[in-house]
């Protein structure tokens, strides 16, 4: 059953050991992560479910990992030391390609060589997660496609209904990063419109605006999030939107990228 679900950005100089001083900048982001730590922690999770913009990104399918383990390090940072190693929930990632393929969403199971790659938008949330889930965590990457706005929805749909099926605890992560051009001024401020306006549909808990986004405006925005949205859209709709509640924890972009950190609480209504 699903716990746990939030929507969290990935900058690496989040990391101390990476960022320095620097860190210090995202000091909203930071504290909002500790709310999520603690929300994830009483959530009690199994296996984390990671959308991530950043792994293996395939224009006509979505991706799911199957490797039995999943690795990854910080070494594009200079921080090889940081690094993470997990299993692979594949009983849940099978689950989640066949009933995809049953609705017709084009979606492949994923094997990589000898270790599934963990990419720094799964890391930093995993990294920042770390001591607040049980070290035998099992995790499951995804990733998102360039089709329409729909599949992605039904992929969102598709993911819940896999998840519902699971008797254990299962979190989810929608990770991304909002806007890259806050400061571009010649944008004629298209990065700070489409923030606002994806945080206004979750500040006042009204899922589906998302959708209303104009696609011009995605597109000019520089995003990395907005399909993770609508993943995480499409899994609210299946789960039952009177029954999910959004919230902003915090919004900042000291460095011209926008950093949301959203929870979608869950009111339980299944039995285990
Ligand atoms: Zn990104």
């Amino acid at each position: 059953m699903l716990t746990f679900a939030a929507f969290l950005p990935h900058p690496p100089i989040m990391v101390p050991q990476i960022g320095g001083a620097n860190s210090a900048k995202c000091q909203e982001t930071g504290k909002a992560f500790d709310t999520i730590c603690q929300i994830a922690e009483k959530s009690e999770i199994e296996t984390l479910v990671i959308i991530s913009p950043h792994t293996s990104i395939h224009p006509n399918e979505m991706t799911v990992s199957f490797n039995n383990f999943a690795c990854g390090d910080f070494s594009a940072f200079d921080k090889a030391d940081i690094k993470i190693r997990k299993e692979i929930d594949v009983d849940l990632a099978e689950n989640i390609y066949k009933i995809s393929k049953k609705m017709s969403i084009p979606t492949r199971l994923l094997e990589q060589d000898n270790c599934y790659n963990i990419d720094h938008a799964s890391m930093v949330p995993l990294l920042f997660l770390e001591d607040h889930v049980p070290p035998s965590l099992k995790i499951v990457i995804i990733g998102f496609s360039l089709l329409e706005r729909q599949s992605h929805l039904d992929f969102g749909k598709a993911i819940y209904k896999a998840i519902k099926k699971i008797g254990y605890n299962v979190g989810i992560i929608f990770s991304g990063d909002m806007s890259h051009k806050i400061f571009e001024e010649g944008s004629e401020f298209v990065g700070q419109k489409f923030d606002k306006e994806i945080l206004s549909a979750i500040k006042e808990n009204r899922l589906a605006k998302i959708l209303e986004t104009n696609e011009y405006l995605q597109e000019e925005a520089g995003e990395c999030g907005y399909r993770s949205l609508l993943i995480a859209l499409g899994l609210s709709q299946e789960y039952g939107l009177d029954k999910i509640r959004s919230k902003v924890l915090s919004y900042e972009a000291p460095f011209g990228v926008g950093y949301m950190v959203a929870n979608f609480e869950l009111k339980q209504t299944e039995t285990p």
